[in-house]
């Protein structure tokens, strides 16, 4: 198994400093891999870069959730969406996303399709030359 990011980051970065394998890397380019992505391959499933991310976006792979519930005004960060998001890092650098949609209140989100990526970023994406 492995731990997956979603949709859901924004890529505050917090997460890749506490990750003892250092298996957490930010996608490039941001327009077309626009969160971080976790090495499957690397990642020990310890959990700790769970409650490192401030917006609740990783999960084990077999809990990423079918309905996720919004609270509402949390982003989704996917190809194919166009709204704007300026914001800060956990080292506070500017992060600026042009991928993003806010999410209403109760309004629910299948996440599973984020997993994919995960895999694909190190496996044919731009993950896979980088990590040669
Ligand atoms: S802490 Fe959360 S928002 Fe930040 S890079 Fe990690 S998963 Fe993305
Ligand atoms: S679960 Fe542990 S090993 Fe896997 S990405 Fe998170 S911090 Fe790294």
């Amino acid at each position: 198994m492995t731990h997956i990011i979603t949709s859901l980051c924004l890529r505050d970065s917090g997460c890749v400093d506490v990750c003892p394998v250092e298996c957490i890397v930010p996608g490039k380019p941001v327009e077309e891999w626009p969160w971080y992505y976790i090495d499957p391959d690397t990642c020990i499933d310890c959990g700790a870069c769970i409650p490192e991310c401030p917006y609740e976006a990783i999960f084990p792979e077999d809990e990423v959730p079918t309905a996720y519930e919004a609270k509402g005004g949390e982003y989704l960060n996917m190809v194919g969406l166009s709204g704007h998001y300026e914001g800060s890092n956990h080292h506070g650098d500017p992060v600026v996303l042009d991928t993003v949609r806010q999410l209403e209140a109760g309004e629910t989100v299948d996440l599973t399709p984020d997993i994919q990526p995960n895999y694909d970023y190190f496996t044919s994406g731009p993950g896979y030359s980088a990590m040669e």
